[in-house]
């Protein structure tokens, strides 16, 4: 089993996350950008030449977790993820992925959108 599908296999659901400290500076990150509803940071484990986060500070566990109420935050981030995509000159194309729940590979239990590029990507996912 891929190393990623370990992390979602074990991943518990709620509370705090790593995400969570990332945003209290609690531990450090490579911030890409961040204002007052969200932060981006590179991932840890790219993907791709080009792999950020895009992590709300709301501390939504997942998508399938977020209100009606969220439907500002969650245009935001996708208006965030094109402005940093242009700021890391993805010019050719990128792809935005949100994984959620378990069957869809999530590890990190706190909301966030992978902004993911740099070299051309096949599809289906696996
Ligand atoms: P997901 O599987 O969709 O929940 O994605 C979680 C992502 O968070 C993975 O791509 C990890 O590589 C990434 N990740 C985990 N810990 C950190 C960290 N401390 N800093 C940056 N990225 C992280």
């Amino acid at each position: 089993m891929a190393d990623e599908m370990k992390a979602a296999a074990s991943a518990k659901p709620g509370g705090d996350t790593i995400f969570g400290k990332i945003i209290r500076k609690e531990i450090p990150s490579e911030t890409v950008y961040e204002d007052d509803q969200c932060i981006v940071i590179n991932d840890i484990n790219p993907t791709a030449p080009v792999h950020v986060l895009v992590i709300p500070k709301k501390p939504i566990t997942q998508l399938a977790e977020a209100a009606d109420d969220d439907e500002q935050l969650l245009g935001h981030l996708l208006i965030v993820a094109k402005k940093v995509a242009k700021k890391l000159e993805l010019g050719g194309g990128f792809r935005v992925v949100i994984n959620a729940g378990p069957d869809g590979c999530q590890s990190v239990y706190h909301l966030h959108l992978h902004v993911i590029g740099g070299r051309q990507l096949s599809w289906p996912p696996g």
